[in-house]
This record gives structure tokens, sequence and C-alpha cells, in this order.
């Protein structure tokens, strides 16, 4: 490729792919290379695939509770085989959904590993040279693999999808996203798990209702959850292995899967030779809209120390890409962005927890309520949902909305609407409930909690 181009995209995930294909809407002449499968990791290995692992095994409660609305269904067999096949079908679809945007867009599409060879060189692994007047770094993440001796025995969540057979016992290190995801949906598919957290509570930074709400869920569906359990090394036994823990027992296990974090993907990328810096934790240092420290050198996405999710990554590649290429300026908003955890039940929040509103605001009301839905009420089931609002008693603006239970992610992203716009508490209370449905409670909810200044 001689001519230079106006655009070179490194990563073909959702945040490279989104640039690569609105730059050359813009009239770009645009090329992505991508070493491994085009969707990255959202697509090929992470909330995709994850979700329907997660749908898979929720199963088993709808299976469990099916009796008790009339149906006789016979004994359900797990077939995990035909679970990863069929999603593995699927992940192959939405690869080639991507690839098909791309050569729409007029992308050209490079399957190979790209390197900087100096600003604005990149060198292909087959050993051509490419110019570009810009260079995109959108190469995401890879798992931590904490520095302990053995860690290498370990799987990631990158292996956890294609297990060629689901292992009877499974210790899954970390207290985070993936930790509680993976627990959730591995014990429902059949594995015992134990979590082994280093600190005192999972899901560090969620509201702690929440946290409590859903470590007492994951224990109730027969999830251990070892509190202030540092590991400290990983041994083979026998066929499985010993987690050992900086106090106590170790922990005999089949399998022991490491879900301690993410880092910027930038090994080998040549990032020096580019004169693009990195910060303390090894991710490219960008401005607000995304330039790093070389001129007409960005990145986005996971590479970079924002937040790692995939809407908020596919933004900043669009901002990217309206603001070098389509003549108009804008940047990803990181204020107010929804988060869901696909644990069972699963999670969704906006905004402020109660803690956080606490330090900021003066007066903070809190309202909370816990019920059993319509799902569960002709069941034995105990388990219940939570909703939580966090307002400022001042403004009445609410600042945190907190849900646990079914379709929470769902409720989160439409709460997220209002949370955004500054909506009041009043207007919340004058919105009609839609019955009967848990999300009603969110605009029922009448009295706060006592305040626990007073
Ligand atoms: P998280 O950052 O969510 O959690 C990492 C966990 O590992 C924390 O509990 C942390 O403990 C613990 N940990 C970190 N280092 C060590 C160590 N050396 N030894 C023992 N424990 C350690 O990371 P995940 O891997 O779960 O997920 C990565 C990111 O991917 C998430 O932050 C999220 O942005 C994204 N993601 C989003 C999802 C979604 O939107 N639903 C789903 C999955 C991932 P401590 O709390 O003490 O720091």
């Amino acid at each position: 490729m001689s001519e230079e181009l106006d655009l070179f995209v490194i990563g073909g995930g959702s945040a490279g792919v989104r640039a690569a294909r609105v730059a050359a809407a813009h009239g770009a002449k645009v090329a992505l290379a991508e070493a491994y499968r085009y969707g990255g990791t959202c697509v090929i290995r992470g909330c995709v695939p994850k979700k329907l692992l997660v749908l898979a095994s929720r199963f088993a409660d709808d299976l469990g509770r099916a009796r008790d609305f009339g149906w006789d269904i016979g004994e359900p067999r797990f077939d995990w085989a035909a679970l990863r096949a069929a999603k593995d079908r699927e992940i192959a679809r939405l690869e080639q959904v991507y690839r098909d945007g791309l050569a729409r867009a007029g992308v050209r599409a490079i399957d190979a590993r790209a390197t900087l060879e100096g600003p604005h060189t990149i060198r292909l692994a087959g050993g051509e040279t490419v110019r570009a007047r810009h260079v995109l770094i959108a190469t995401g993440g890879v798992p931590v693999r904490p520095d302990i001796p053995g860690a290498e025995l370990a799987i990631t969540s990158n292996e956890a999808f294609d297990l060629p057979v689901l292992p009877a016992r499974m210790v899954i290190v970390g207290g985070g996203f993936i930790a509680a995801e993976f627990a959730c949906l591995l014990q429902r598919l059949g594995t015992r798990v134990t979590v082994a957290y280093r600190g005192g509570r999972i899901l560090r930074g969620f509201d702690d209702d929440l946290r409590r709400h859903l470590c007492d869920a994951m224990a109730e569906a027969g999830i251990e959850i070892r509190n202030d359990a540092a590991i400290t090394a990983i041994r083979r036994a026998g066929s499985g292995f010993d987690v050992a823990l900086a106090q106590g027992e170790p922990i005999r296990t089949d399998l022991v899967m490491l879900a301690t974090g993410r880092r910027p993907n930038v090994d080998g990328l040549g990032l020096q030779s580019a004169g693009v810096a990195l910060d303390e934790r090894g991710a490219i240092r960008v401005t607000p809209d995304s330039r790093t420290s070389a001129a007409r050198i960005w990145a986005v996405g996971d590479v970079t120390n924002r937040l790692q999710l995939t809407p908020v990554a596919i933004r900043e590649g669009h901002a990217f890409a309206d603001t070098v290429f389509g003549g108009k300026a804008w940047v990803c908003d990181h204020d107010t962005v929804p988060f869901a955890v696909f644990s069972t039940p699963e999670i969704g929040t906006v905004g402020l927890t109660e803690a956080r509103a606490r330090q900021a605001y003066a007066h903070v009301d809190v309202y909370r309520s816990t019920f059993r839905t319509l799902g569960n009420a002709l069941s034995a089931r105990a388990e219940r949902m939570l909703v939580k609002l966090v307002v400022d008693r001042a403004s009445d603006r609410v600042l945190g909305v907190h849900l646990c239970g079914p379709d929470a992610a769902e409720m989160a992203q439409l709460a997220a609407i209002a949370v955004k716009t500054n909506a009041t508490k009043r207007q919340f209370d004058e919105t009609v409930a839609l019955h009967p449905t848990a999300a009603e409670e969110l605009v029922t909810m009448r009295e706060p909690l006592p305040d626990p200044g007073r």
C-alpha cells in the first residue's frame, strides 16, 4: 500500500470498528488491522458470550419453579457442549457482521498484527509498511494475572468460554464484575463455585445495599464467598489444584479462574518509538478528546484509563471520527454512566452510591424497598428484589438509582435517562406506576428511611 491513508486503526474491537466506519463515512481513506478476531473482547470473549451463558444458566431457576406454575417437564439435563457450539455460531455470525460493516464502509480490513515504527508508519506482521496521517490505537485490554507462584496454572475469562468440560468445583479469584458474573452463571450450570476475595465484601465501589443483597442471594444459591481471602499461590494437587491463602487452609479445587482486573493491551505496539506516553497504570495517556502525547496519534477504549465499558469505548471512537474527519467536534461524556453486573440476581445501577452522596451533599434521603417479585410469588423461593433511590434533599434531585433483581439492567438503562436529565424525586412520584411490574416500585416509594444522622 504505497498511497498514504487518512487513518490507520489498530484493533478491530467495538471502538476501533466504530471509529473506522464513521471516519470512512466522512470520506476518509481508512485501513484497520486486527490480529485476532473482529468484534474484540465484547463480542468474542466478553459481554456477548457472557450474556448468552448467563441466559442459559437462568433456565436452571426457571425450570426449578416451572412446576409451581403448573408445568411438568420431566428431569432437565444440561449439555455444555451444545451451549458452547450455539454460542460459537452466534459469535461467528456477529464477527461476520463486523467484517461486513467495515467492507460496506470501504475500510480495508487487514488480518494481521500491526506495530508502530514511527509516529505515522505502521508495520504489518507480513512485513508491509503503511503510512497514515492519523493513527488510532484501539487495542483494548487483557486480563491481569497476580504476581504469585502458580498464577499461570489458572484460567482467565479468555479461556472460560471455551472450556472442554465444566469442572465439578471451581475457585474464582477476585470480587469484581467478572467474578460475580461467572460465579452465578457457573453455579447454575452445575459447578460448585468458591469466590476467593481479598477484601471484606465483593463489588467494591458499588452501593453497599446492592453488595449485601447480592452476596446474600449468591450464598442462597449455594456459592461460597470467602472474604479476606488473599491468595498466595496456586499449586497442582492430583488432577486439580490447591489455592493457598494468606490465612487458613488451602482450598482444594478442580479449576482456578482469575478475575483480578484487566490492564491496557499495549505490549509490543511500538508506542515508545512513536512517542506515545503511558500513565502510571500503563494505559495510554489521553486528553478528553482522545489525543495521545504524540501528534495525530489517538487512543480510545480500554487501552486508555477511562471506563472499561463497551458503549463508552464506542462513543469515544465515534467522537474521535466525527471530530477529526466529520468537522463536528464532541467528546464522550463519562458522567452518570449506567452499569450492570449480570450476576443472578443482576445489578443495575446509575449515579451516586449512598456513601458517595453523603460525602457530597449535606442531606441525603434514601428510599429503599425489598420485595418478592411476582415471578417468585407462586414458588417457595425467598429471593427478593432491591430498589433504592438516593435523593438530594435540598434540590430533590435523584442522585442514584440502585437495583438488584430480575431485569435490573433493563430498568437501570431507563432510570439512567431520568438521572442524567436531573429528574427530581417529585417527578418520579408524579409518574404513574405501571402495574404489575417490579419497576413500579421506582415511583411508589413515599417514605425515606430514617435519617442515620438523627
Ligand atoms: P474488576 O476491576 O471489576 O475487579 C477486579 C477484582 O480483582 C477486584 O475485586 C479486586 O479487588 C481484585 N483484585 C485485583 N488485583 C488482585 C490481586 N492481585 N489479587 C487478588 N485480587 C485482586 O475487574 P474484572 O476482572 O472483574 O473486570 C474487568 C473490567 O471489565 C471491569 O472493571 C469492568 O469495567 C469490565 N467488565 C464489565 C462488565 C459489565 O459491564 N457487566 C462485565 C465484565 C467486565 P479489590 O476490590 O480489593 O480491588
